[in-house]
């Protein structure tokens, strides 16, 4: 049998939760996924009482997010979308689309993905939505007309870019006579699949992805389900992308925030670590296997991750907790009128909740809305009137957020990352420490 755990790759592989595996004396399993348990079954139950299913635990879960501001973020692939043979085709449900826009109505949402950015953006297919592609290395905002961050773009491994060509077509031709790989270009990171590999062949992959990483001493090289990838060596994933994300919305405040992140591969575990570090909500891991992680509640499969969406839908509707939807106008800060009423010009997100006098069992008293001393119940109101994202009676028009109009705009306005960037870059966001 193969062994991928060839000292070659080891000594290029720097990802933290594939050498926690091997410390811990677990052989790496012939299909690639580190993980050789079958689901179901006495240790799957017993390693969930760990990791508690967090639709089990919906209540618990909320209970921690009563009376703060609520943001999700999501991966895509093995979360939003079962993993499938041909990447390509890793369709979205409309199920699972609905369940997507329904939560971003109501709460601030991204979704971070190994994926090329505008890829992933158009599986997606939700122009509200904060999207960081290349494991968090291409940010852009809400695509959507008024949306406040539709300037929060940032590439901070915009150099590698001609280089991350060069490796697509180095991998691509080292490759070409391995049935089943592929080679997948994502910008920032280029995906070496084989995953419909014969597991013999495995090893060969590997010794391509092996020699081209070795061959560019910028390059390393992570592994997730039954896929190698090439990124550059820049102190950014995952994890750092949450942060930085967090810091530009202004969520960074345990004290006011709580942040649900679901993923299910190890690149997401960097996340996981972030909030799980600085107390500010629950990372969710998406698996039907026991594994190592940092995050503390499971759900079993993207299925699992549409009905745990769905019920925060109706917890954030709820009349108790309506100055979620009321105050967030999908994403919070997106009512032009409040932005300038209420916050400075760097463009973060409105810092505490905010409530529409007509709304019910509101009344201005919403959790948290001291901390803003000019932000007012009658003041919000007036200003989302102003702006159209509520009526006169006090109930969302968010059909306002997704007209025509600004879905031309965005759609005329491709290179709006690219120009962003010729800005100056905000400061990078300290590196969690590494276990
Ligand atoms: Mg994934």
């Amino acid at each position: 049998m193969a062994d991928l755990r060839r000292p070659s790759l080891v000594s290029r592989v720097s990802f933290e939760p594939l050498n926690t595996l091997e410390q811990n004396g677990a052989p790496l399993s012939r299909d690639g996924s580190g993980v050789s348990v079958e689901s179901g079954g006495a240790e799957y139950e017993t390693w969930r009482e760990e990791h508690p299913c967090a639709l089990h635990s919906f209540d618990q879960i909320v209970a921690q997010a009563a009376g703060k501001l609520v943001a999700v973020f999501l991966d895509y692939d093995g979360t939003l979308t079962p993993i499938v043979s041909n990447p390509d085709l890793a369709l979205m449900s409309e199920q699972a689309r609905d369940a997507v826009r329904r939560v971003a109505q109501l709460f601030p949402t991204a979704i971070i993905s190994g994926r090329g950015r505008e890829k992933v953006q158009q599986f997606v297919r939700l122009a509200e939505l904060y999207y960081a592609g290349s494991h968090g290395m291409d940010i852009v905002g809400p695509q959507v007309e008024g949306a406040p961050h539709a300037d929060l773009a940032f590439q901070p491994a915009a150099q590698y870019g001609p280089l991350m060509d060069q490796v697509y077509s180095e991998l691509s031709a080292g490759v070409a006579n391995i049935a089943g790989s592929s080679i997948e270009h994502n910008k920032f990171c280029v995906s070496a699949h084989f995953r419909n590999c014969a597991p013999d062949d495995y090893p060969a992959v590997v010794d391509v992805v092996d020699t081209v990483a070795a061959a560019h001493p910028e390059l390393r090289v992570t592994r997730g389900r039954k896929v190698l990838e090439v990124r550059p060596q820049v102190d950014w994933d995952k994890g750092t992308a949450l942060a930085h994300l967090l810091q530009m919305l202004g969520l960074a405040d345990p004290a006011q925030v709580f942040c649900l992140y679901v993923g299910d591969d190890r690149t997401d575990e960097d996340a996981f670590k972030v909030l799980a570090e600085r107390g500010l909500g629950a990372g969710i891991l998406v698996s039907s296997k026991p594994k190592p992680t940092e995050a503390f509640w499971t759900l079993r499969d993207p299925t699992d991750v549409a009905a745990f969406l769905n019920r925060l839908v109706a917890w954030g509707q709820t009349a108790a907790n309506r100055w979620h939807t009321v105050g967030s106008c999908a994403g919070w800060a997106i009512c032009p009128s409040l932005r300038r009423q209420h916050r400075g010009g760097n463009g973060g997100g409105l810092a505490g909740p905010a409530t529409a006098a007509t709304a019910p069992a509101c009344n201005g008293s919403a959790p948290g809305s001291g901390s803003i001393p000019s932000l007012t119940a009658a003041s919000v109101a007036a200003a989302y009137v102003k702006d159209g994202y509520l009526s006169a009676s006090g109930q969302p028009q968010q059909q306002q957020l997704f007209s025509a109009a600004g879905k031309a705009a965005a759609a005329a306005q491709p290179g709006t990352a690219a120009a962003a960037l010729q800005r100056p870059k905000p400061p990078l966001p300290p590196k969690p420490p590494q276990q």
